[in-house]
């Protein structure tokens, strides 16, 4: 194996020793050594990783699943390959690619699930930042079939949060059963997954109905392209909003990214019939409730979308490197991550945050 790289034996990792406790960064987290990589499982040296929503809720173990602990969360990651393990065979990766880590860390790739190209459901799918170790160390273990080329001359800070918010946006748009001109409506079109919807969803040719509260948002979303724009705090009846501006019929698809169940439920309202609503929030505890009278009236679909597989996360990748989406991040330090995930909880953060891992 190719020796290029010197790879220390410790380094530092941000890391939650139990659910609910707070973020540890520690200077001295063994690093696994080339020798002890099992085929198939590559080692990155890593360049950044986004902070996503998700790492919060594995930190305070606030889901119905839980994740391990100790945890180095993170699943935005993009690095270079350092190793990889002996007796991998056919390798898509060499030493020296830059790759990405999503949230879907492996999966089987033998199962229907991933035949079917579901692989994210796949029983046996690790996780990053979850049931595996993830981006928040400067040394991954990650896996050659599931990272994600990262194409020449794309910044790694640029890709970071295209691994997860990109790739989860992009998936549901795709699936959302929408043609070329269709009316989309994007709730929390100002936020990290929503700004990068609506661009997602002006590559693809539709109109968008972005929703979102204040001026700052207002602007982000019209210069990002969106075709109408509703501020929920000021707008008296967004249903009757949404119907007005796509004369009187309602929209053909909603992708919703909130928390909150309202955002669901609202939705069956302003679509128009054979419309879809697409459900991509992970919210612990909230249910879905829709009239299933105007359900099958309107024969409306409810589809959910889980981030996405390893094409999606490809064609997300490479919108975005041909400068078609382009995502608004802050760069911080891994030492700012406890301070990152309490402006998190208090929803303060605008666009994406991105920590630098090279210094
Ligand atoms: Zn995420
Ligand atoms: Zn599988």
């Amino acid at each position: 194996m190719s020796t290029q790289y010197t790879i220390p034996k410790t380094q530092t990792a941000a890391i939650v020793s139990t659910a609910g406790a707070a973020v540890e960064v520690k200077k001295d987290h063994p690093v696994k050594s080339p020798e002890e990589l099992a085929p198939g499982e590559c080692l990155l040296k890593m360049h950044c990783t986004g902070v996503c929503h998700t790492d919060l809720h594995a930190a305070l173990g606030d889901w119905p699943l839980k994740a391990k602990t100790p945890l180095i969360g993170g699943h935005e990651g993009v690095g270079e390959v350092v190793a990889i393990g002996a007796n991998t065979p056919n390798s898509p990766v060499k030493i020296g690619d830059r790759v990405g880590v999503k949230w879907l860390a492996n999966s089987c790739l033998d199962c229907e699930y991933c035949r079917k190209g579901l692989e994210q459901t796949c029983v046996n799918a690790k996780l990053s930042g979850f049931s595996v170790d993830g981006t928040f160390s400067q040394y991954v273990v990650s896996y050659v079939h599931h990272v994600t080329p990262i194409p020449e001359g794309f910044d790694s800070n640029e890709a970071a949060s295209i691994l997860c918010a990109g790739v989860t946006v992009y998936r549901a748009i795709k699936y959302s059963q929408t043609q070329l001109g269709d009316w989309i409506v994007l709730p929390g079109a100002g936020g990290g997954l929503g700004h990068l919807a609506v661009q997602y969803a002006k590559v693809r040719g539709l109109r968008v109905i972005a929703i979102d509260t204040g001026d700052d948002k207002e602007k982000l979303c019209k210069e990002l392209g969106a075709d109408v724009w509703i501020d929920f705090k000021k707008s008296k009846d967004i249903v009757a909003d949404i119907k007005a501006a796509t004369d009187g019929q309602g929209a053909h698809s909603a992708v919703v990214t909130t928390a909150s169940s309202s955002g669901y439920t609202q939705a069956v309202d302003y679509l128009r019939p054979g419309g879809t609503l697409m459900a991509v929030g992970l919210p612990g505890k909230a249910t879905l409730e829709a009239s299933i009278f105007f359900t099958v009236l309107k024969s409306i679909s409810i589809l959910g979308s889980y981030v996405g597989n390893r094409q999606d996360a490809r064609e997300a990748i490479d919108i975005a490197a041909r400068g078609g989406v382009k995502c608004y991040y802050q760069l911080k330090k891994l030492a700012d991550l406890e301070s990152v995930y309490t402006e998190l909880k208090e929803g303060k953060i605008a666009g994406r945050i991105v920590l630098d891992m090279q210094e």
